[in-house]
């Protein structure tokens, strides 16, 4: 398979596309992002990397950090938190507040804000240093320890949690929050206010490619039966309420973030990212979705 090929092909073809989604604005520092920027890159097991255009700029994860904390809670807890935050889909924007109410409190699935932050409310109860603790671990998978946060995103997420603050208080309320909300928030939203580059989050994404084995090293991270369970959630939830849409039209499991990023796997082949800012009306990269829709299309395989 000539993968730079297909990368150009991709590349040409998001030139002819018309964009009409928009860059995120609720958190005011990721408006300033251009709305031009693009890049993608395919970290493929057997046969190395592809990539073109912004592949190597660092960009805002947001949610795509939602599968970092899953994984290091899987890693230093049993079973037993899947009480807290269930499994299932939500059909609901990535913010609601709506379910929480009448499900007593629990989260849907930890993908969705709710769900992020009982992980989070976990991994503060769990760890010695949340904040460097997370951090560490994102340079253990990338072997790169250069990755930190955007202080600026950081900060003017902070002065703009309404909504994050909300679903704070409704869990606490029904007791599935246990430590101080102020510390639950800075923690959650530091967590996403890290910046990483295309090429680096594929290869942070390798190891749910490769049954939670670094690449490099064949060093495992996580289980083969929890990296299983990791990629499930990202293939039912990983899109909010357009979840079954990325299922549809491209077949991989994978995150997106508000700051435009998606990674994707493709277990036993591949990990790949996107990264374009404008956003659908469900908070999905639009660029994003099209380019792996393509590759799906244009390698002819996804894990349907
Ligand atoms: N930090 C963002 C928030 O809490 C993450 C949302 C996202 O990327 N979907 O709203």
């Amino acid at each position: 398979m000539d993968y730079q090929q297909i990368l150009d092909t991709i590349k040409s073809d998001l030139s002819l596309m018309p964009c009409t989604g928009k860059v995120a604005s609720y958190i005011p520092e990721l408006a300033k992002i251009s709305p031009k920027k693009i890049g993608m890159h395919l970290h493929c097991i057997n046969s190395g990397h592809y990539s073109f255009g912004d592949n190597e700029e660092r960009f805002s994860i947001q949610s795509i950090s939602k599968v970092f904390g899953l994984t290091m809670a899987m890693s230093v807890l049993n079973d037993k938190f899947f009480e807290r935050v269930d499994v299932e889909p939500s059909g609901d924007p990535f913010n609601s507040l709506i379910q929480l109410e009448y499900e007593n409190g629990i989260p849907r699935n930890p993908f969705i804000n709710a769900g992020a932050l009982v992980i989070s409310d976990i991994l503060i109860s769990e760890l010695k240093n949340p904040k460097k603790d997370f951090l560490d671990f994102v340079h253990k998978i990338t072997e790169n320890d250069t990755i930190t946060i955007n202080p600026e995103v950081f900060k003017s997420e902070k002065e703009c949690s309404f909504r994050n603050a909300a679903l704070l208080n409704l869990m606490k309320s029904f007791g599935n929050i246990k430590n101080d909300i102020e510390e639950v928030l800075d923690f959650y939203t530091y967590q996403c206010a890290i910046a990483m580059s295309c090429k680096e989050l594929a290869t942070a994404f390798m190891i749910y490619a490769n049954s939670g084995k670094r690449l490099s090293n064949g060093d495992q991270i996580i289980s083969p039966q929890k990296t299983k369970r990791i990629n499930a959630i990202m293939q039912t939830c990983g899109f909010y309420d357009e979840a079954g849409e990325f299922s549809f039209r491209v077949g991989l499991p994978g995150k997106s973030g508000v700051g435009g990023g998606i990674a994707a796997v493709h277990p036993g082949h591949y990990a790949v990212t996107v990264w374009s800012p404008p956003l659908n009306p469900k908070g999905n990269s639009e660029l994003g979705m099209y380019a792996l829709e393509r590759l799906t299309t244009l390698t002819g395989f996804s894990i349907f």
